[in-house]
């Protein structure tokens, strides 16, 4: 286990589409442990066209492109306020997508 492991985020700011356009919502994000993804199963997740993001410590994300239906053509959720709460809790962490526009504060856990 790393030290990585027990940082923790504080998110703050706001969710500007206009300037990453929209790349979260342009992506099926699935959270996965790195001991599963190993190099092998990497490039068979790449040979299906599957990006793999390596974060903190043990976590891996799978972007898979498909577009979410409910993005508007201006890059904007039909839903927004009603949207799942997948899309309100992410980003986590600053390595989640570095063209985001919410900024991250890192907190640790008092012992
Ligand atoms: S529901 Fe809205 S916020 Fe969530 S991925 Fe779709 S467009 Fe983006
Ligand atoms: S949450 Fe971040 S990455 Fe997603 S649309 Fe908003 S600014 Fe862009």
């Amino acid at each position: 286990m790393t030290g990585e492991s027990h940082i923790f985020w504080k998110r703050s700011g706001t969710c500007n589409p206009d300037a990453c356009g929209a790349v979260c919502c342009k992506s099926l994000i699935v959270p996965a442990d790195k001991t599963w993804c190993d190099a092998d199963t990497q490039r068979w997740l790449e040979y299906h066209g599957i990006e793999v993001k390596h974060g903190e410590g043990r976590y891996v994300q799978l972007h898979i492109a498909i577009a979410c239906q409910m993005l508007d053509e201006n890059n904007r959720c039909r839903i927004y306020d009603k949207r799942p709460r997948a899309c309100r809790e992410y980003p986590f962490r600053p390595s989640d997508d570095p063209g985001c526009t919410y900024t991250f504060e890192k907190v640790l856990p008092s012992r």
